[in-house]
């Protein structure tokens, strides 16, 4: 399908025959030993020393920006370059304000259902209909051997959540101590994970602000670290104990992805004390990785109603130093269950032209069940909506030719070049095929909708010709538009 299929053309190539990174890993590992084993290999490290590294050449290649302007932006902190050094067939992609804005599809198991190949079904639809990462978010089954799998298959970015691991290695969510914590994040470091949700910013003395809420605490990761923090009347171990998980990370070049664990689930607890107590945190944190060149971004809510939305990018941007921000939605209403794809899209696509750098899908079975593959489906489609809707509002270059060079094939009716445009082109012909199946329609000067004699285009057209203009000028138009997108 068209967009970005990223330098080497195809991104639906999954199962590990091209390992890309191998060369350029190898090479710095070399140059790290001869350099009494300096192992600090994370991209903004590279970055803050004025290398520009094979991955950000090839991200810059993939955003047609200046590979110094790739550069400049993560060592300030402002992009990621997601990209463990075990991750060898990853196709290098940043998340950042001055790089598109991204989407993240969840997969993963629950103790109830799915299997590797199912998971594997999910990565292939979320890689082939546009994921920029995927989070494998398994909480049951065998983790680290699905994880393998995954991380094998992926050429994006994978991320996850390690105490979701480190709890199922435990009875009780009280028996979960730092240096079990520690040995997963390392296990998973090691298997070549890109990016981890930690949940290091949620404290003790945030905990009682949620007695006014709703929906109380809804992460996973969240509730479980209040969870312990109350019954062992402590502080948070993650947040005690960062820099030693800052250490593993510039070993394997990880990146955090601070968790949101006291995110608003409902809009009536939306921008709250407890949220924004977090969020100042987080803030913290980002400095004190960053102080080990170690790579971050902030994760955000959740559900906020529209006139909320702009303000949590405004702080985010302030208290957390314009780490890129990535945000789960948000949901703007919270009465459509099967349709929270829908109410989610809606703030993402704000909350992305306000400055949001990534947007986390949210599928059709949101709160009602795991995901299936078509449910992944529905949702990066939807994501992959509100990602673009950003990228035109914040007036990219070259953001709009895709939609520019599909609305000239629609005025000219060229109906295969319509679909072939369109993000996801076999719903597109199967909806028009419905009523006008034969290939004589996929020339017709109208469709089932208007049908022929009140196609307001066409009549556009007889119009134009009555007073003898022709559309030779909008087809060379679409023609050169055509072959830049083609090309994009
Ligand atoms: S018939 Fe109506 S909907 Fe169909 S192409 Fe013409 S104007 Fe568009």
């Amino acid at each position: 399908m068209l967009g970005d299929p990223g330098p080497q053309g195809d991104r639906d190539f999954l199962g590990g025959v091209m390992a890309l990174r191998d060369g350029w890993i190898e090479k710095r590992e070399a140059e790290a030993a001869k350099a009494n084993g300096n192992r600090n290999m994370s991209q903004m490290n590279f970055a803050r020393q004025s290398v520009i590294t094979e991955e950000m050449q090839y991200v810059a290649k993939r955003e047609k920006l200046e590979p110094e302007l790739i550069r400049s932006e993560v060592a300030r902190g402002r992009c990621i370059i997601p990209a463990n050094i075990h991750h060898r067939n990853l196709e290098p992609m940043a998340i950042g304000i001055a790089t598109k804005c991204k989407i993240n599809a969840n997969i993963g198991n629950s103790a109830t259902t799915s299997n590797i190949d199912e998971e594997l079904k999910k990565l292939h639809h979320a890689v082939h209909y546009g994921a920029d990462t995927v989070m494998d978010l398994s909480t049951g089954g065998d983790i680290p051997v699905i994880r393998k799998a995954i991380i094998e298959a992926s050429p994006v970015p994978v991320g996850t959540v390690p105490v979701y691991e480190a709890i199922s290695r435990v009875r009780r969510p009280e028996d979960l101590t730092f240096e079990l914590m520690l040995e997963v994040i390392e296990e998973q470091a090691e298997q070549g994970v890109d990016y981890m949700t930690i949940h290091a910013g949620v404290m003790r003395e945030h905990v009682p602000f949620v007695r006014k809420r709703i929906t109380g605490i809804v992460s996973r990761g969240g509730s479980l670290m209040a969870h312990w923090m109350e019954h062992h009347k402590k502080q948070n171990f993650l947040y005690e104990r960062f820099d030693e998980i800052c250490k593993v990370f510039k070993k394997h070049d990880v990146s955090f992805s601070l968790g949101d664990g006291l995110r608003p689930g409902c809009i009536a607890d939306a921008s709250d004390e407890a949220q924004f107590a977090e969020l100042k945190v987080l803030g913290e944190l980002t400095k004190k990785a960053w102080e080990h060149d170690v790579q971050v971004m902030i994760e955000g809510p959740g559900h906020i109603p529209m006139d909320r939305i702009k303000e949590q990018v405004d702080l985010e941007m302030e208290w957390c130093h314009e780490a890129p921000f990535y945000t789960l939605g948000p949901l703007v209403i919270d009465i459509a269950p099967g349709y929270d794809h829908i109410t989610s899209a809606i703030g993402a696509a704000m909350i992305g032209w306000h400055g949001a750098s990534m947007l986390c899908y949210v599928t059709p079975k949101e709160h009602l069940g795991l995901p299936n593959p078509e449910d992944v489906k529905q949702g990066v489609i939807a994501y992959k909506i509100a990602a673009h809707a950003a990228d035109v509002a914040r007036h990219r270059p070259g953001a709009r030719d895709r939609d520019d060079a599909l609305s000239y094939a629609r005025f000219l009716f060229d109906w295969n070049k319509q679909f072939e445009l369109s993000l996801d082109p076999d719903t597109a012909r199967a909806m028009h095929d419905e009523n006008l199946p034969d290939d004589f329609y996929k020339e017709a000067k109208f469709c089932s909708m208007c049908g022929p004699k009140f196609c307001s285009m066409n009549i556009t057209q007889l119009a134009e010709a009555e007073s003898g203009q022709d559309q030779a000028e909008r087809k060379q138009k679409f023609v050169e538009l055509l072959a830049k997108v083609q090309n994009a």
